[in-house]
């Protein structure tokens, strides 16, 4: 039957409403600032947002998407093949092509449309796509729809990439590479120094989605690939406007004046209405402040090393590295669900992940750390993981 497929996620639905516990689809009632919100009527600290800087609710961002919407309206009505391109759109583009010192820029509606459409388009029967295993959904939904040969290598794993690529021979002129800056679910970093040097010495092109890291590092917030100094080697730089932006819609940058072609060749910027203009003032707005206060950056990363370390203080295993996503690796779904409900009563909201919700083997509660997160919310955060401990909910054997 057409519906058989969805009874696994049928099961889990019915388990979850059981336990009267909605981690998946959590209503945010009522927002109170970039950190705290009243959650299925429980006052919390904002801990699962991607709100790197806390951009989402800052004052100036607020009021530039007002003007705009005096000005432009609610919406485009139309595509920007049509009657969707605005002013505002070709000024951001060209802010994001000045922001990573290219010439060419494209914005999209959403950061998943981003990186879809460009992996979907970039590489066609004939060429080959190497990526690597854990790439985001978004990829993997544009690889499929490419039509050219997928190749994963091993997760951050540049012996692995080196060792297919070697064996594409003269075909690495047709083929294109794909990473990730930091891994969303674990919060890890691409060795990217490795992968471009590899790509140097085999061929290929690199795209990099910078998705988690733009505006998160780099010494002027640009992304891992900066950070990594190899920024030159990278043909592709892709993104969200939906995390350190705080607003919603995706890009791509490039050296290649081709992108200019390619730009109506992608179905999901062509076939989908344009991004609304207040959107684009306030990640316009958003990205002037990315530029400007690059303190944002060292507080957000105070940050993340505090939570880092004050989770590992408490034995609980993490991810490989500080990183702004501090993902708690937890041993089954059913612990995941109690702890996850049990953070919740204790006043923080973090994301839940697990399968099959994601296709993931892993079975986490994704922390998200943001600059407007304040020292005291931090070690609230922290509070109430111990309370975990303290509540039998983790056991201390089952840590690091
Ligand atoms: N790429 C990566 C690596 C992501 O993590 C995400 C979102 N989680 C996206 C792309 C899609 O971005 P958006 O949610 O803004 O559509």
């Amino acid at each position: 039957m057409l519906f058989d497929k969805f009874q696994e996620m049928a099961d889990f639905q019915a388990e979850l409403a059981g336990k009267d516990v909605k981690p998946f689809g959590a209503v945010t009632e009522e927002l109170i600032s970039a950190t705290e919100g009243i959650v299925q009527g429980k006052q919390v600290i904002l801990a699962g947002t991607n709100n790197y800087l806390g951009l989402s609710y800052d004052s100036r961002c607020i009021e530039a998407s007002r003007a705009a919407v005096d000005k432009w309206g609610t919406g485009t009505t139309g595509s920007r093949l049509a009657n969707g391109s605005f002013a505002e759109h070709q000024a951001l583009e060209a802010e994001m092509a000045d922001f990573y010192g290219v010439d060419h820029a494209i914005c999209f509606s959403t950061g998943y449309s981003a990186t879809m459409g460009m992996t979907a388009t970039l590489a066609g029967p004939g060429d080959v796509i190497l990526l690597d295993g854990d790439s985001h959904s978004s990829i993997y939904s544009g690889v499929k729809l490419s039509g050219a040969e997928i190749i994963r290598f091993k997760h951050n794993d540049p012996e692995d990439l080196a060792k297919r690529l070697r064996r594409l021979g003269d075909r690495t002129a047709n083929t294109l590479i794909i990473a990730e800056g930091i891994y969303s679910m674990l919060g890890d970093v691409a060795p990217l120094k490795e992968v471009a040097a590899i790509k140097r010495e085999y061929g290929g092109y690199l795209m990099v989605d910078e998705a988690h890291s733009m505006g998160v590092m780099g010494e002027s917030g640009r992304g891992a690939a900066q950070a990594a100094g190899i920024e030159n080697d990278v043909d592709f730089f892709a993104g969200t406007f939906s995390k350190s932006l705080g607003g919603i819609g995706g890009f791509c940058t490039s050296r290649h004046p081709e992108l200019e072609a390619i730009r109506f060749c992608i179905r999901p910027y062509i076939f989908t209405a344009s991004l609304t203009p207040s959107v684009v003032a306030s990640t316009r707005e958003a990205l002037r402040i990315v530029r400007a206060e690059p303190e944002l950056r060292d507080r957000l990363w105070d940050n993340a090393g505090r939570l880092f370390k004050g989770l590992t203080d408490l034995g609980l295993m993490l991810g490989p590295s500080v990183s702004p996503v501090v993902a708690v690796q937890l041993a089954d779904r059913a612990q995941a669900i109690d702890c996850w409900q049990a953070l919740l009563n204790a006043g923080v909201y973090v994301n839940m992940v697990v399968p099959p919700a994601t296709p993931s083997t892993n079975f986490l509660l994704r922390n998200s750390v943001s600059a407007a997160h304040s020292t005291e919310q931090i070690d609230q955060i922290i509070g109430a993981y111990a309370s975990l401990l303290d509540g039998g909910l983790i056991n201390p054997d089952q840590a690091a």
